[in-house]
């Protein structure tokens, strides 16, 4: 199947006499003959027990964005943060470490620097632009993973996913990709090599501004038996001594991450949410094309216009990012521009009070346009120097271009320019 046809075909498998539409499974639990039979659960969850963790609404979900992903299996969250915590904490252990890029999304970044440390894990940012020798060096011997982000939110550069895959395998360790901006729909990071992709699903995917989530998809691809991950070959004592590479092969990560992480943590969707991201995943396709399409025609303006400074918008022509968008991202690079207004953060702030259209909201890829000061809200936490490592000026504008008709979102443009 094309990829359009599995944002409607993948997931729920109807058989006869079943709903058209996906259902709601509104339970907490289900019920079984016998007592033995849950004991056999606790050894070995292969079918759903408790909806802390399982649930068939949110499972079909999770198989409909695996194919997306062209994984070979995944596990939803309840939000994007959730995803990318479980994602790093699936590997690693206190004294551990991991490489990720400096350009990540703000939320990450303070995940990263911030959180993990009271994990014992450690983060080492490289410059995503780092060369192969200074990524080397970044290495320590007990670095589990490299993470990086598709398409930086907010700087917008595109990240080099096959070199730093490389990187990453020569040490035989995985490349974790943050899909969330081009979705699987404008680029498949699995295809140039990254092992474990995440998504917060609260962006496109849902596309409607509805719920939060998140997604963790497993490749299938990587080998956990190459001997820097013994937990993955050791038996896991709190399920009777499984050892997860043997029982489940290339789907060990995400059965790992599920009985253990989401077990213990329980930050799993309710099946009410999953069935709104479906319907935001079964559009998905339609919508991407249709962000890109209006965002470009945005750019293009943005690109002309006597008030801005610079535009980054991977997809434009004479973009810093332009050709490696074309490698990775051929079907353009989402809805979201990042524009340098000029006048600094004073005229940024400006501007913003003065759109009427678009509207102002701790939020990207809504399917209005909606527009966000990056300086002022989501990295207000960062450090001046973090700041310029994620690629942020204080003027810096993130734009989102939804799906009104792009003469609108033009002349709101236009008068909040002539207004600030
Ligand atoms: C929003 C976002 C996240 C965090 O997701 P939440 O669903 O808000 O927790 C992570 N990565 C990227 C790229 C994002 O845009």
């Amino acid at each position: 199947m094309k990829i359009e046809t599995k944002c409607l075909h993948e997931g729920y498998q109807r058989k006869n006499g079943d709903p058209g539409a996906l259902p709601i499974v509104q339970s907490t639990t289900y019920v079984f003959d016998s007592t033995q039979h849950i004991a056999d659960l606790f050894d070995m969850p292969t079918e759903y027990m408790y909806s802390r963790f399982a649930n068939h609404t949110v499972d079909a979900v999770e198989k409909k964005i695996a194919a997306l992903e062209g994984g070979a299996a995944a596990m939803c969250t309840t939000s994007g943060q959730a995803a990318s915590l479980l994602s790093v904490l699936n590997l690693c252990n206190a004294g551990d470490s991991i490489i990720a890029i400096s350009s990540l999304y703000g939320g990450t970044i303070n995940l990263f620097a911030v959180s993990l440390k009271k994990f014992g894990i450690k983060c080492i940012f490289v410059d995503p632009e780092a060369t192969d020798e200074e990524l080397q060096n970044a290495l320590e011997p007990n670095t589990k993973l490299v993470f990086g982000e598709t398409l930086a939110n907010p700087a917008l550069n595109v990240f080099d996913i096959e070199r730093f895959a490389n990187f990453a395998h020569r040490n035989k360790i995985p490349l974790i990709v943050d899909n969330t901006f081009p979705t699987p729909i404008l680029c498949r990071p699995i295809e140039f090599g990254a092992d474990i992709v995440i998504h917060s699903t609260t962006k496109y995917m849902d596309g409607h501004a509805l719920q939060g989530g998140g997604v963790i998809v497993d490749s299938g691809n990587f080998d956990w038996t190459n001997g820097k991950f013994p937990e993955f070959t050791e038996p896991d004592e709190s399920y009777h001594g499984v050892v997860y590479s043997e029982t489940f092969g290339n789907i060990a990560y995400i059965i790992k991450a599920r009985m253990q992480l989401m077990r213990d943590f329980g930050c799993y969707p309710a099946a009410n949410s999953a069935f709104l991201l479906n319907l935001g995943l079964e559009t998905l396709a339609v919508r991407m094309a249709k962000y890109c399409e209006n965002a470009m025609t945005v750019a293009e303006f943005l690109k002309n216009n006597e008030n801005v400074e610079s535009v980054s918008y991977p997809a434009l022509e004479g973009d810093k990012y332009h050709e490696r968008a074309k490698k990775y991202l051929p079907n353009g690079t989402s809805g979201v521009i990042s524009f340098v207004i000029k006048g600094g953060r004073e005229r940024a702030t400006r501007f913003m009070d003065a759109l009427k259209l678009a509207s102002r909201e701790v939020h990207v890829a809504d399917i209005r346009t909606c527009v966000l000061h990056p300086a002022s809200m989501t990295h207000r936490q960062l450090t001046d120097e973090q700041l310029i490592a994620a690629g942020i000026n204080a003027g810096l504008i993130r734009f989102s271009v939804g799906l009104e008709n792009t003469d609108d979102i033009l002349d709101d443009l236009k008068q909040a320019f002539a207004n600030s």
